[in-house]
């Protein structure tokens, strides 16, 4: 396929949604109001910087749809968090909320910023101001906020701070809190923990023995450590990993545990020393089993597709593998696991947390690690079978799968 202008995030994504549409026949109508974001708000931020200037940001919140649920998704903090990317995530957390079977619709949020370039009390400015701009859309029955890249449980603690001084204390406002603030135990580690999840599942059906398998991952943020964290426990060898500033390799495998305790001392990934340092440009071509992108988007293109070696690629982060990059992968015979499968596991474990708050009862750690088990093998199994079944690859069957679910949820309700 060859596609001549550069699409947009959202243009992207909506190609994936289009494929999904054509072969569920989807009417034109209900075609053009799921494809569509229901509402969008872009604010301006102004913030009291520390030396006394004001600067002001772009901030957003897209609603995508509201069918199945609450509007639900995280917020980003990123220099490229515009409105067409902030677009496109929305309209992924549509998509995976239906896929995974959650009760919420889809959303996502985003002020356009580089936060390390920020100081704590900056990002606390920012984030409230952010907040109270977008505040008449949210609601624990309306739009629950989540952390994404570039924010994290301490935003969100800022989030229910400022939504709390207008509406009273409202911990299910927002989901991956701080424990102490109703946060659920495993919330944390929930993202990385359902990409091991499906990777166990995977590995009993494409033929993959757990054990020694090499696995690169690109990203050391709260998912990329986590996943790496996992699957070195589950006896995989975690060969290559890297943050934004680039990349270790060894192809005995790293020594994990003490590689993300030097990460989280606040070095960067290039100053371990037990292994060679690599690019992230490389390091995504490295020969292995397993790539599993857990940074940021559109990493893997038409440009480096061809040379990507691994048998399977697992998308943790969101949209991480381009249009076009998706179809060479699939000529080449590369399988590639979907976001919306992959990394659920950070929006299910969000669900539990939102409902442990509307009950005001807390669940033990073992609990929702098993809880999300189930969630994460029941979605694999669902898109697997259709993969089998009706031979289309895993991205199209996770599509077909949520489109479906909100298709009839629009449907029952009779909107038009
Ligand atoms: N930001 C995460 C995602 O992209 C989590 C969203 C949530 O928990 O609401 O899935």
């Amino acid at each position: 396929m060859t596609i001549t202008k550069k699409l947009t995030p959202f243009e992207e994504v909506n190609l994936f949604f289009d494929r999904a549409a054509d072969r569920l026949q989807l009417p034109d109508g209900c075609r053009e109001m799921l494809r569509r974001p229901w509402r969008e708000l872009g604010v301006q931020v102004p913030v009291r910087m520390d030396d006394g200037r004001i600067e002001v940001f772009n901030g957003y919140r897209v609603q995508h749809n509201g069918a199945r649920g609450p509007y639900k998704g995280g917020v980003r903090f990123h220099p490229q968090a515009d409105q067409e990317e902030i677009r496109a995530l929305a309209s992924l957390m549509t998509w995976k909320t239906a896929l995974m079977g959650l009760p919420f619709g889809g959303a996502k949020g985003g002020v356009q910023c580089d936060p390390r370039q920020l100081s704590e009390g900056e990002l606390n400015r920012l984030t409230r101001r952010y907040t109270l701009n977008i505040e008449h859309l949210l609601g624990t029955n309306r739009d629950i906020p989540a952390p994404d890249l570039g924010t994290n449980s301490q935003t969100m603690a800022w989030m229910m701070d400022a939504y709390g001084q207008l509406h009273g204390h409202s911990p299910a406002i927002v989901t991956g809190k701080p424990v102490e603030l109703g946060g659920s135990l495993g919330r944390e580690s929930a993202t990385g923990r359902g990409v091991a999840y499906i990777l166990e599942e995977a590995a009993k059906n494409l033929r993959l023995n757990l054990q020694s398998l090499r696995v690169v991952v690109q990203g050391c943020g709260n998912v990329g450590s986590w996943t790496a964290r996992l699957l070195h426990e589950n006896g995989c060898r975690i060969i290559a990993v890297s943050d934004v500033r680039g990349g270790i390799y060894n192809p005995r495998g790293l020594d994990v545990p003490r590689l993300v305790e030097h990460k989280m001392a606040g070095n960067s990934v290039t100053e371990f020393r037990e292994g060679d340092s690599i690019g992230n440009a490389e390091l995504l071509e490295l020969e292995c089993d397993v790539l599993i992108p857990a940074a940021i988007d559109n990493v893997i293109t038409d440009k480096n597709a061809p040379q990507v070696k691994a048998r399977v690629v697992m998308e943790a982060a969101n949209h991480p593998i381009t249009v076009e990059a998706d179809s060479i992968l699939n000529d080449r015979g590369i399988v590639v696991l979907p976001d919306i499968l992959v990394n659920a596991g950070g929006v299910t474990v969000s669900y539990f947390e939102w409902t442990q708050n509307l009950q005001e009862f807390r669940w033990e750690e073992d609990r929702v690690n098993e809880e999300l088990r189930k969630v994460m093998v029941r979605a694999y199994r669902a898109v697997h079978e259709k993969v089998t079944s009706e031979g289309i690859n895993y991205r199209q069957a996770a599509f077909e799968i949520g489109v479906q679910r909100v298709a009839q949820a629009v449907n029952l309700r009779g909107f038009v």
